[in-house]
């Protein structure tokens, strides 16, 4: 089996290379489920360990001194892997994910950097760090709301807080698959 280190990017620009070698690949199961993204380099060695299968190609190439080898765009495990419900770590870069970076409380959308969490129920009355009471929440939100109880604010997310499902992941591979065509029929159903 040849490693993928062998392989060499296919032409003279490497920043062609280095973009097909991060480029996004949709990860089917064996039953055609969309169940992840992951970059390129990875989905080539899941391919050249025969973990997974070629299903669309990316249209760039990658050459050993045996063989060239096409980039995936989708790739499908061999084998069916069973998914469990909760495979996400709790964490505030997923909860940002799930909430999309936007407010619960005022609708506001900021980049990462400039949200913060709020816990539903405060920490001071006993609310704990779990998905159920964690939510994206703006600086000025999070200050107003303080240390109040949603009723006694009359502060509720706008969405009942839920552990990220495969629903959130699923919207997550729609909006970057709508740039690439050959994720479409895979995810589009
Ligand atoms: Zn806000």
């Amino acid at each position: 089996m040849e490693s993928h280190r062998k392989f060499r990017y296919h032409g003279e620009y490497t920043e062609r290379g280095y973009a097909a070698m991060h480029a996004p690949v949709l990860v089917l199961n064996a039953s055609y489920e969309p169940i992840n993204i992951c970059a390129a380099r990875r989905a080539i060695v899941l391919v050249l360990k025969g973990v997974a299968s070629t299903e669309e190609i990316n249209g760039f190439l990658l050459h050993s001194s045996r063989s060239s080898l096409r980039v995936p765009s989708v790739i499908r495990l061999l084998e069916y892997r069973r998914i469990p419900h909760q495979t996400r770590a709790l964490s505030r870069k997923n909860i940002l994910m799930r909430d999309r970076n936007t407010c619960q409380y005022c609708g506001l959308s900021l980049p990462s950097g400039e949200m913060t969490l709020d816990h539903v129920i405060p920490r001071s009355r006993g609310g704990l760090s779990t998905w159920e009471n964690l939510v994206a929440c703006c600086h000025e939100c999070n200050r107003r709301k303080g240390n109040a109880l949603p009723h006694e604010c009359g502060m509720k997310p706008a969405k009942e807080p839920k552990p990220f499902s495969m629903h959130t992941s699923r919207h997550l591979m729609r909006m970057m698959g709508r740039s690439d065509a050959k994720w479409r029929k895979y995810l589009f159903y």
